[in-house]
């Protein structure tokens, strides 16, 4: 049995003269997405993207695939079949079984861009609307609110058979890669991840960083944020994590600055390195999991202390005004929640001030970081900076 998928990509379509640019770049995501032998052909017509799997593909696993492609709605998946009316009626009623067990009322749709083909768009609409009340015998057609819709495709060379109801959806959002590149600060917590989703869903490409500040934090701390890139590279595509060493800057941050600003120092330092990494790799901007007043270093003041810091690259957080379950439930629905709350610590957590200031100010944090020669630490940092190509596997 023959089967094709049919994409249907969203906003796409809005973006005016950019629109073939977009669809050139989500089929290119598609096949990046996908197995190299698994489909045959990729293409567009009239807002829709064909993929016709490959003989012998693994058509559920190629599904699973899509459903991370950002900028796709939903995918159809269709039985496709000879321009011939008696062979689409019988086998196409019989396609539709699985699907029609779902549902208690239909309609029929058709669609013919083949204008010689022998049937009409009704005449197709009837006959077929016939055929799947004699297979499925629990069904009741019903024009006007049905519980599902059956499409029939009569294209230049075959005829397509699915319904609405087998459709699954994507998520959305626009294709990877056109809207610039963007550096993720990626720790191993729930936050991040959920970030750094978020940005690539609006086509973004992203890339991350890690800082780990070994012995403190153990290599299984930084296996899991490489479990946590992994997964994020379901979505957004191979990337390069870089992992910078700061051990040495933490231990200097704090046997030499005040400890109430230990913490707001430390990010400083790190969306400076931070910043240094995106550009040298080619991002426009930085992406936090920051949330407004989650932690005392994420209050108004301390998120204005830590902007500046990076300065003349923008800072995407994307979380700021969610509250924590809400970050949870979209952490659950990507797959990285289990992963995220494995009990591992994070170079954040292990030299906390008793009472961290909620209200600094420039002045006094830039009196406090004096203390440090703060451009050699970075350029340091930024020299033994190891990284890693991720992978979705
Ligand atoms: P998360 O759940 O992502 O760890 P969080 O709520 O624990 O976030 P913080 O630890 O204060 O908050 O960190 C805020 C943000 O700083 C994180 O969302 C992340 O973007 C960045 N960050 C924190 N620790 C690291 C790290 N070790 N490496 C890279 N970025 C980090
Ligand atoms: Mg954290």
């Amino acid at each position: 049995m023959k089967e094709i998928l049919l994409v249907k990509y969203g906003e796409i379509i809005l973006k005016g003269l950019n629109r073939r640019r977009f669809e050139e770049l989500l089929i290119s995501n598609i096949k990046k997405a996908l197995p190299p032998d698994s489909y045959a052909d990729v293409r567009t017509s009239q807002a829709i993207t064909y993929v016709e799997p490959a003989e012998g593909a693994d058509v559920d696993g190629m599904v699973e695939r899509l459903k991370k492609v950002f900028g796709i709605v939903f995918i159809a998946r269709a039985g496709v079949f000879p321009k011939d009316m008696d062979v689409i009626l019988r086998e196409g009623a019989e396609y539709l079984v699985p699907s029609m067990e779902r549902v208690a009322t239909f309609k029929v749709e058709a669609k013919r861009s083949d204008k010689k083909f022998p049937f009409d768009s009704p005449a197709i609409s009837r006959e077929m609307g016939g055929a799947v009340l004699r297979r499925c015998r629990h069904l009741k057609v019903n024009v006007t609110a049905p519980d599902t819709v059956v499409r029939v495709e009569i294209r230049d060379k075959e005829a397509y058979v699915y319904a609405d109801v087998a459709r699954v959806s994507g998520p959305g959002g626009m294709p990877t890669g056109s809207n610039g590149r963007a550096t993720l600060l990626l720790s191993g917590g729930i936050d991040s991840p959920v970030a750094g989703y978020m940005m690539a869903k609006r086509g973004v490409e992203i890339n991350a960083v890690h800082f780990a500040s070994p012995p403190y934090t153990s290599e299984r701390a930084k296996e899991k944020v490489i479990d946590l890139a992994k997964i994020l590279a379901g979505y957004t595509g191979k990337y390069s994590l870089y992992v910078v060493p700061f051990t040495e800057q933490q231990l200097a941050i704090r046997d030499n600055c005040p400890e109430e600003h230990l913490t707001l120092i430390m990010r400083r330092m790190m969306m400076m390195i931070a910043a240094r990494l995106a550009k040298r790799s080619g991002s426009l901007a930085l992406i936090t999991g920051e949330s407004l007043g989650q932690v005392a270093s994420q209050t108004t003041h301390a998120l204005a202390v830590t902007d500046e810091a990076a300065g003349d690259v923008p800072v995407f957080r994307p979380l700021i005004g969610m509250d924590k379950d809400e970050i949870v439930t979209v952490a659950r629905r990507i797959g990285t929640f289990e992963t995220s709350i494995l009990p591992y610590e994070d170079c954040c957590t292990v030299f906390v001030p008793k009472h961290p200031t909620t209200k600094p100010t420039m002045d006094k944090i830039l009196k406090s970081q004096s203390k440090i020669d703060m451009e050699y630490w970075v350029a340091k940092a930024v020299e033994e900076t190891e990284w890693v190509v991720i992978e979705n596997e």
